[in-house]
């Protein structure tokens, strides 16, 4: 046995699963909310028996290493590996690796010796003196959190470039692909100098990246820089923070979203360690993707600033797609977290203890600004909060808020719909659906439908047994849907009690993709009614069969009325009554 097929073996497809998504047990199968599509209600489906996942709204599936290239953006080398280390498999060839994984490999070990390099430079070299100062004295961080967040100091020249070229036997190319290095005339320099560095981790402790910020404020040099788009580091992709948050997100269900380094340094020092920092001014749907994977609530902890108050109302829609439950710190002195520790502690912990639901914040915050009395302030009110609580998911909670605003404006609630009935249709027109579903024929559904119940009920043989006599003459209209049905008879026949993975071992390979397909397919709850149902789609099956039967002698009749003898038209004519007695049966 190849060492692919080895791993796949010995890896649980839903227990992989469902580190990332939580699973709901339905029948035979799980099912949980796609990931890969927006959706509300699930149609991803994991079937333990067939230790498969398809998802019947946007058509992605495949086995753990698809899922894992899909969920992670992996590539396969890159799948295999951690499904290895999972499974507790040594890999002996590595000629699966294609180019880019192993590029990939190479940048993150780069940047690994970049920020020992970093953090040497920093706790134990005199050239980091000044900035060990900077850190420790003015911005109060313990040595124990130098090492937890590993900063560091980049000084200025060419130190790192020398370093790995020199020591390490990297090239030019390797260090400007790493974004590490930058070209000054002639000279290769390193591209962070005299800065303090944070390294940038993704959630699998790899590090992508670094952000630099300088120590002195001063208005010619931007206070931060971030390595520039390389291979693996993508801004719109990055949080700083998520190894220290990880475990206490998961825990607590719960992450604090700040703006800087130095928030989250110095939440995390007052034992706030589920904090991390959104690299940009507001969460991008990429990371709003990966805080769903670890929590349900999040905290919005932006500076108390305009850019920051617009930061946190542009991030409202794309954290309400994903039905987060959103909080708000709202602070009495400081600007933002790490001025409002160094300013009153206790304060801050009591805040941040006590966050503030999102909209109540909102009304609050808006009503103070524009006044609700006047005929300027209610349209300008209207304006800015009706599009945010237009956009909330849950429609209790929308109502709540809108009842609310209603009460402020002192206006109908059937006004703010009207309102909101007219904003939305213009963007509606933009907007393309996003999957449009070919319409197949209701016989070609119902087949489906019932083989789908056949093969997922707890035991099929009584089943299939039971509708024989229904579909005695019935004519399929779906040749693989029938050979499945055929085999699964034979099948039955010859074993003690079906599974699925000795099915699927009989048939022949171009039918297991149809009987995969049946075996996923999400049923409706009906656990009390399973027999009736599948006998009444047995039914309904047979009668079409009759249908087509009649419409055919209806239409020989028809044209044969002139042209045959009373012989031939009698008998038609009794088929067609024998039809019809069929029918009502
Ligand atoms: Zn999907």
């Amino acid at each position: 046995m190849d060492q692919v097929t080895e791993i796949r073996n010995k890896i649980d497809i839903v227990s992989l699963i469902q580190e990332y998504l939580p699973l709901k047990k339905m029948g035979r199968n799980f099912k949980a909310n796609c990931p890969f599509h927006g959706e509300k209600t699930p149609s991803l489906v994991v079937s333990p028996e067939r230790q498969i996942w398809h998802c019947f709204g946007c058509g992605k599936g495949g086995d753990a290493y698809t899922f894992l290239m899909e969920y992670e953006k992996m590539e396969f080398p890159e799948a295999l590996r951690v499904l290895a280390a999972k499974a507790g498999v040594t890999l002996i060839s590595q000629h699966f690796d294609t180019g880019l994984s192993s590029k990939k490999e190479k940048l993150y070990a780069l940047n690994r010796l970049a920020e020992e390099f970093y953090h040497y430079l920093l706790t134990k070299h005199r050239l980091g003196k000044d900035a060990l100062d900077y850190v420790t004295h003015k911005r109060h961080i313990q040595p124990a959190t130098l090492e937890t967040f590993q900063l560091g100091f980049a000084p200025a020249g060419n130190a790192l470039v020398t370093y790995l070229m020199k020591k390490k036997g990297y090239t030019a190319d390797n260090l400007f692909d790493a974004g590490l290095a930058t070209r000054r005339g002639n000279l290769l320099v390193d591209f962070f100098q005299n800065r303090l560095m944070f390294p940038l981790f993704d959630q699998r402790d790899n590090i992508v990246g670094f952000s630099g910020r300088v120590m002195t404020d001063n208005e010619k040099t931007s206070k931060y820089i971030n390595t520039r788009e390389t291979l693996i580091y993508h801004k719109g992709m990055t949080f700083f923070g998520i190894p220290t948050a990880k475990d206490a997100m998961k825990k607590e269900g719960k992450v604090y979203l700040m703006e800087g380094e130095f928030d989250v340094i110095s939440s995390f020092q007052e034992g706030f360690t589920n904090a991390i920092a959104v690299k940009g001014t507001a969460v991008t749907e990429d990371q709003v993707n990966l805080l769903a994977r670890f929590v349900q609530k999040v905290v919005l902890c932006f500076d108390m600033d305009k850019p920051g108050q617009e930061a946190m109302k542009k991030s409202l829609a794309l954290l309400e797609k994903k039905s987060f439950s959103i909080g708000v710190l709202v602070l009495t002195e400081g600007k933002d977290p790490d001025e409002a520790i160094s300013l009153n502690k206790v304060a801050f912990i009591k805040a941040m203890k006590k966050d503030v639901p999102v909209y109540d914040y909102l009304l609050e915050s808006m009503s103070r600004i524009y006044t609700p009395t006047e005929i300027e302030g209610k349209r300008k009110l209207g304006q800015e909060l009706l599009p945010l609580f237009a956009a909330i998911g849950n429609e209790i909670v929308k109502e709540h808020y809108l009842a609310k605003l209603g009460d402020l404006l002192g206006t109908t609630q059937e006004a703010l719909l009207k309102e909101i009935d007219r904003t939305k249709k213009q963007e509606i027109v933009k907007k393309m659906p996003l999957i449009t579903k070919e319409q197949r024929p209701r016989q070609e559904i119902l087949e489906e439908y019932l083989l789908a119940l056949l093969l997922q009920a707890e035991n099929p043989q009584p089943l299939v047994e039971s509708i024989k006599e229904t579909l005695g003459e019935y004519i399929w209209i779906t040749p693989a849907v029938q050979k499945v049905f055929v085999a699964l008879q034979a099948f039955l026949g010859s074993v003690h009690a079906f599974s699925a993975k000795g099915f699927a071992s009989i048939l022949p390979s171009e039918l297991v993709g149809s009987f995969d397909s049946c075996f996923l397919l999400p049923l409706p709850a009906i656990s009390d009614k399973y027999e009736e149902e599948v006998a009444s789609v047995a039914k309904d099956l047979r009668a079409m069969t009759i249908r087509s039967k009649i419409k055919k002698v209806s239409e020989a009749i028809k044209q044969k009325e002139k042209t045959s003898t009373p012989e031939e038209m009698q008998r038609l004519q009794e088929e067609f009554t024998t039809l019809l007695s069929q029918l009502s049966q």
